[in-house]
């Protein structure tokens, strides 16, 4: 049976060029990039190399990189170094609702830690709006964190101004930009963010590496204690034909970004509108119009999000509800109760995120198969009979 893989928010597929870039790696150039012979300034330098890409990608020079373990490491350094490392700068801290766990779990870390933490509301269509944080700003609040994207309903945050607001409290601002490196311009001066997380295997690369980008004059203390890697801030041996690999799909991602995006947004369209014209009792979740593209979220009444799954697996479309962290609990996800669904809606959601793979045969089966999957679901329903 024919795969479809639609679920490119959990992970993606690594690029065959960003494989071959990094298995020699793991072959004959196998150095520590710490040591100083010939191997070693070998790995030293395709670590270099893949900073410069990676810094490229994202507007910033490549001293201001970390290379993480990914993305929940990125944003638990970015937070919590921050915090630790900056005392005298307030006690206060500010995230939003539909944050990724990975940033709403660190700063409920901290908050039992004594640190005060206020988690802003979103909009129906999961917006922070600018007003609110501003009016929750305080003397005392050292940072604030809220994502460029969502992971689970696409909707895309107005950046730039929220850091505006952040920087006019002498608040500093990072964005879990995970979901965005690679599939939308990211420029961290034009943004005005002071830090930001992003991960590899969201963008065609591999799993267990990611970075955090640290604004020059923003002080972060070593976040892992050890052997001083990474300027002393992340101690450990560099991974790198992980590194490698990221700086690869980082240069593959700049090249191809107008014409995926373009393509991916038009397929997503077509998805969409598609799902919500033939399948009735079914809403669109996240923002209408500033949302991920290719990212397709949707809650279907009187079903429940796994049975679709299941039903869709069956067919060989693969996809999630909610997020893929926490399929699989039977709480919906936390992203779709601050959007302010019902529980019994939120249940019936569903996530099919597209890449640069899928082919407009892949839309054109799901249309296909999913009105009747619903149908034969609700005609099971006792609520919907
Ligand atoms: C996937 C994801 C993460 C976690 O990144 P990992 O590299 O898997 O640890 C964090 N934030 C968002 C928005 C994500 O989508």
């Amino acid at each position: 049976m024919r795969q479809i893989y639609m679920d490119h928010s959990a992970t993606t597929p690594v690029d065959p060029e960003v494989f071959n870039a990094m298995i020699p790696y793991y072959n004959d150039r196998f150095g520590n990039a710490s040591s100083v012979h010939a191997l070693g300034r070998q790995a030293r330098q395709a670590v270099d190399q893949a900073r410069s890409q990676v810094g490229e990608l994202l507007g910033a020079s490549g001293r201001e990189i970390i290379f993480t373990s990914g993305g929940t490491e990125a944003n638990n350094q970015a937070i919590i170094s921050y915090l630790d490392n900056n005392p005298d700068k307030g006690k206060h801290l500010i995230t939003s609702a539909i944050e990724h766990h990975a940033v709403l779990d660190t700063c409920l870390h901290l908050a039992k830690r004594g640190y005060e933490l206020t988690v802003l509301p979103v909009t129906p269509d999961g917006l922070v709006e600018p007003d609110i944080l501003r009016e929750a700003m305080k003397p005392a609040t050292a940072l604030v964190s809220i994502m460029h994207a969502n992971n689970e309903v696409g909707t895309i945050q107005p950046i730039k101004e929220l850091a505006a607001i952040a920087h006019a409290g002498r608040a500093i601002f990072h964005t879990d930009a995970v979901q965005t490196v690679g599939k939308l311009p990211v420029d961290v001066k034009e943004m005005n963010v002071d830090m930001l997380s992003a991960s590899s295997h969201k963008l065609h690369g591999p799993k267990g590496v990611g970075c955090l980008y640290v604004s020059q004059g923003i002080r972060v203390g070593n976040f892992l204690h050890g052997g001083g890697q990474e300027r002393g801030l992340r101690s450990g041996t560099e991974n790198v034909p992980g590194i490698v690999g990221f700086g690869k799909a980082c240069q593959l991602a700049q090249i191809n970004m107008p014409e995926r995006q373009a393509r991916l947004s038009e397929m997503g369209q077509r998805l969409q509108e598609g799902i919500l014209s033939t399948i009735p009792h079914t809403r669109l979740t996240g923002h209408p119009v500033n949302r991920l593209p290719g990212s397709v979220s949707v809650c279907f009444e009187f079903v429940e999000g796994e049975s679709i799954l299941l039903m869709l697996d069956s067919y060989g479309i693969m996809a999630s509800s909610g997020s893929a962290c926490t399929s699989g609990s039977l709480d919906p996800s936390h992203v779709l109760l601050a959007l302010g669904l019902p529980h019994e809606i939120a249940h019936g959601s569903l996530r099919l995120t597209l890449g640069k793979d899928n082919t407009e045969e892949d839309v054109d089966m799901v249309l296909e198969v999913l009105p009747g999957i619903i149908q034969n679901l609700r005609n099971m329903s006792p609520l919907y009979n």
